[in-house]
């Protein structure tokens, strides 16, 4: 920690506070960060793997708090199926330690490098079993918070509205030190889209009370498969082979091969602990994704309509993703305010790929498509989303968290730019 030693005296002049990331590694040294006497540079964003696609964990003129430093596992509790860890823990470190006792997560989480905290604040959503199961953050029970006053703030289920709203809360309303968890509900759905194929491939979860063993290998393959060999070799084929034609023919049949290989042919059952145990990356993906939710009653017609978008684009500039889509059906959800699903059930279509060159240009006119089609932005994963637009999807429920916003961040320590289109 810089700078918080220093009293503003008159007769000396406090230095500009600088940008900077900090990661503290206990709760005082954060209350340190977010201390209205330290001379910290503003806006405060944290940070917790740092996934998230948009600026929402961003913040070049002010200050980033990372998290990873927070990564105590405080308590399992396998009588009353709850969990408390600190912000920063890995959810697959999470993950493992609750296998130890026969425990998981409620719902189907991928991309085990987040950290808690940032599967809380933000959408961390899996092709849910089960009503309300979706988002992990549907499961919170209790969450211990450090408000923009640098106070500790203890929320639990008596204050129902006041979680409501920190659920999916992207860092506006505090920074989430320590949270408590519900763990170890009947069929989740999640799909890969190869719109230039225009071929779906469909993976049905369905919680089973005796499901025998769940081999991790088969797992690992699968994994290895869609997030390793498929990005890389499609990085290398767009590099080696200048024939677009040449090239995607390639890209999609290996895609197809993989997708039918792996989904069909080897995963059959397994748990949050098998699907993700060997691969506790520390660093984000490396690749390039948006995503957009759409109510689940018409989302076939979406799909279809998303395939011909897809192929209109790669007509028009040549730009088309290597990557397949990946998508899942979230469940209607209406515990966090800012909840995506909060009145109906919603797909999240997730588009995918390792091209660089054009996709800014295109996850604009993907943002155009997903207005067009009734598409609500998630402000962590939705790239080139218009804020009037969010207004619209959220309704008066993002006047609601604003205003609660105001009342515990009144100077907007902790919204930056980007935020502040949607939430200042
Ligand atoms: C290739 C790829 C695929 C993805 N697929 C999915 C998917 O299928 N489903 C899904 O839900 N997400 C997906 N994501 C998005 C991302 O993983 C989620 O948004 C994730 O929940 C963010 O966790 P994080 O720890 O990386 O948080 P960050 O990206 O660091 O932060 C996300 C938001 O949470 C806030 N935040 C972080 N920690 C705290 C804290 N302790 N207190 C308060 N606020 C905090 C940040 O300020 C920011 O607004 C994907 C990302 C990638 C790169």
């Amino acid at each position: 920690m810089q700078a918080s030693g220093f009293r503003d005296t008159g007769r000396f002049m406090l230095r500009p506070a600088r940008p900077g990331v900090y990661t503290p590694t206990n709760l005082a040294k954060l209350m340190r960060c977010l201390d209205p006497q330290g001379n910290i540079a503003l806006p405060i964003r944290t940070r917790g793997a740092g996934s998230a696609s948009t600026d929402c964990n961003q913040s070049p003129a002010g200050t980033v708090i990372r998290t990873t430093g927070l990564d105590r596992i405080v308590r399992i509790d396998a009588y009353n199926h709850t969990v408390t860890a600190e912000a920063g823990v890995r959810l697959g470190t999470l993950v493992s330690a609750l296998a130890k006792q026969g425990l998981e997560l409620i719902g189907n989480h991928d991309s085990m490098e987040r950290t808690l905290g940032g599967a809380l604040a933000s959408p961390c959503m899996g092709p849910g079993i089960g009503d309300r199961a979706s988002y992990l953050s549907s499961q919170l029970i209790n969450v211990k918070v450090i408000t923009a006053a640098g106070k500790v703030m203890n929320v639990s289920e008596q204050k129902q509205h006041l979680l409501n709203a920190f659920r999916l809360s992207y860092g506006l309303l505090g920074v989430i030190y320590e949270a408590t968890l519900r763990v170890a509900q009947d069929v989740g759905l999640k799909f890969y889209l190869l719109p230039h194929r225009n071929r779906v491939y469909i993976d049905v979860r369905r919680y089973e009370t005796d499901p025998g063993s769940a081999y991790e290998t088969p797992w690992r393959i699968k994994d290895w498969g869609e997030s390793t060999v498929l990005p890389h070799v499609f990085k290398s084929l767009n590099r080696v082979i200048p024939i677009p034609s040449v090239r995607y023919k390639l890209i999609d049949g290996i895609s197809a091969a993989t997708h039918g290989l792996v989904n069909s042919k080897f995963v059959n059952n397994g748990n949050n602990f098998a699907t993700t145990s060997r691969r506790r990356r520390t660093k984000p993906r490396n690749l390039l994704y948006s995503t957009w939710c759409f109510p689940a009653t018409d989302f076939s017609v979406v799909a279809k309509a998303y395939v011909d978008f897809c192929q209109q684009t790669q007509q028009s500039n040549g730009y088309r993703c290597d990557m397949p889509a990946v998508g899942f059906r979230v469940s209607k959800d209406p515990s966090a305010l800012l909840s995506p699903s909060f009145d109906e059930p919603v797909f999240a279509l997730q588009t995918t790929s390792t091209q660089q060159h054009g996709w800014d240009d295109f996850v604009i006119d993907l943002a155009q498509f997903a207005e067009n089609w009734g598409g609500t932005p998630l402000f962590s994963q939705s790239r080139a989303f218009r804020a009037e637009h969010a207004a619209q999807s959220y309704t008066t429920r993002l006047d609601f968290f604003r205003k609660i916003r105001r009342q515990l961040d009144p100077d907007n320590r902790l919204l930056n730019p980007f935020l502040a289109q949607s939430f200042g």
